[in-house]
């Protein structure tokens, strides 16, 4: 009987063969199963209004999505960014539809059209609505790091969302197995944005495999467990939070919501787990899980990006 041995770098190869690289976002459910999550994490949640509001975007979004009309990149396009390595949608280079103001301008109509917000929520809906068109390419400009600007900080989540609609409406004319890899591991294969967070997968065939989740085209890409998705460190660098694990006064994981903390760059990033609970949503559940972000700066770790929806001044 002969047997054949592997070295441990070829078992790697045909390991890494057989995990789908990459998840394309799914055009008719991205949004309304982030708004369907929102709705539900608001009940009883401290920030109720904010994932409200946020629901209402969403919601927004799943319908401005719908008759979202984006050029995808042309073959040769797709060519000179495989060749460089490049990814072929680069937030900060591709060429935005002008439609996304269009989709802006529907968001702030929904968020007026509610009566259950605060009125500087509405005032702030009206001011970005009567922006001029310069004026909010030049915030979008200076969300995507396309040119140095000051990020005006309450607007940002209009704005954000109506750029992610224009993003996932190319994401989501990908097929996977058409998008190539980068170098970088860190960021998004199809727009170079940074994931919001992580999610670990429960259904096949992705089950098992931890998925970092873009932050503004939605696309999903793997990524090793028990790696930090900032800086590349692992083993005993990398260490898990969560809200009842430390109520429970031990590490029990069985938490459905953890941070994932690196102490060789001090950054952390959440991790989210399908088989804790299927109706789990990486921008929903990382907004929601808020306390979560305040037990991490309390043990001294820096979010290694922030959410799409909520912005600081840090991030600005
Ligand atoms: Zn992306
Ligand atoms: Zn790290």
């Amino acid at each position: 009987m002969s047997q054949r041995i592997l070295e441990r770098g070829q078992i790697e190869t045909l390991a890494s063969r057989s995990i789908p690289r990459v998840r394309v976002p799914e055009r008719s459910q991205v949004f309304a199963q982030r708004s369907a999550r929102l709705r539900t994490l608001a009940q009883g949640s401290p920030i109720a209004d904010y994932l409200r509001f946020c629901a209402v975007l969403a919601e927004t979004q799943h319908a401005a999505l719908g008759d979202f009309a984006a050029t995808p990149p042309t073959a040769a396009q797709l060519a000179l960014a495989h060749e460089h390595r490049m990814p072929p949608l680069a937030a900060t280079s591709w060429a935005r539809a002008p439609q996304w103001r269009e989709a802006l301008s529907a968001i702030c109509a929904a968020v007026l059209a509610q009566t259950e917000f605060p009125a500087e929520v509405t005032r702030l809906a009206a001011r970005v609505r009567a922006a001029s068109g310069d004026a909010l390419e030049a915030q979008a400009d200076a969300l995507l790091g396309v040119r140095d600007g000051a990020v005006d900080v309450a607007s940002a989540p209009f704005v954000m969302a109506a750029l992610q609609v224009n993003w996932t409406a190319l994401s989501s004319g990908f097929a996977a197995g058409d998008v190539q890899p980068l170098d970088v591991p860190g960021v998004c294969p199809l727009c170079g944005s940074l994931p919001v967070a992580s999610l670990v997968r429960a259904q096949r065939p992705y089950q098992g495999y931890r998925y970092l989740h873009c932050t503004l085209c939605a696309c999903e890409w793997h990524m090793v467990r028990v790696q930090c998705s900032q800086c590349g460190a692992d083993g005993k660098d990398i260490a898990y939070h969560s809200l009842t694990d430390a109520a429970a006064g031990e590490a029990n994981g069985d938490a459905a919501v953890r941070a994932e903390s690196c102490s060789r760059c001090r950054s952390y990033r959440k991790i989210l787990y399908h088989e804790k609970d299927p109706a789990l949503e990486p921008v929903a559940d990382d907004l929601a899980s808020l306390a979560l972000d305040l037990l991490l700066a309390e043990e001294g770790y820096e979010r290694a990006s922030g959410n799409p929806l909520l912005w600081t001044a840090e991030q600005g």
